[in-house]
């Protein structure tokens, strides 16, 4: 995916006024973001035996579906933000994107 020009006022970041109207910087040769949703999740591995000061567990872990504090960070300064009131996320593939009325 290649970069992705936003519309002016989509979404400004609070810490530097970046909007997405140019690229942020060059992340790798392939890519820009000018924003990322994050979102946390809990991780669990299970714990099979204690042995001293270790605790051993298994390498593989289970991902636990209940994500939580939504929030974008911006793709120049790094700085998280709280996602935008009245706005939600709309996880769709890099070519389905829809700028809505006025195009991209
Ligand atoms: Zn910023």
């Amino acid at each position: 995916m290649g970069w992705m020009t936003f519309k002016p006022g989509r979404l400004v970041c609070p810490h530097c006024g970046y909007d997405g109207t140019t690229p942020p910087q060059k992340h790798h040769d392939y890519d820009y973001t000018p924003f990322f949703w994050l979102e946390d999740a809990t991780a669990g591995w299970k714990i099979l035996a204690v042995n001293g000061d270790t605790i051993q567990a298994t390498e593989t872990y289970d991902l636990y579906d209940d994500w939580f504090n939504p929030r974008i960070q911006c793709g120049r300064c790094f700085g998280e933000f709280p996602v935008p009131e009245g706005k939600t996320a709309g996880f769709i593939e890099p070519d389905q994107a829809d700028w809505g009325e006025g195009g991209a």
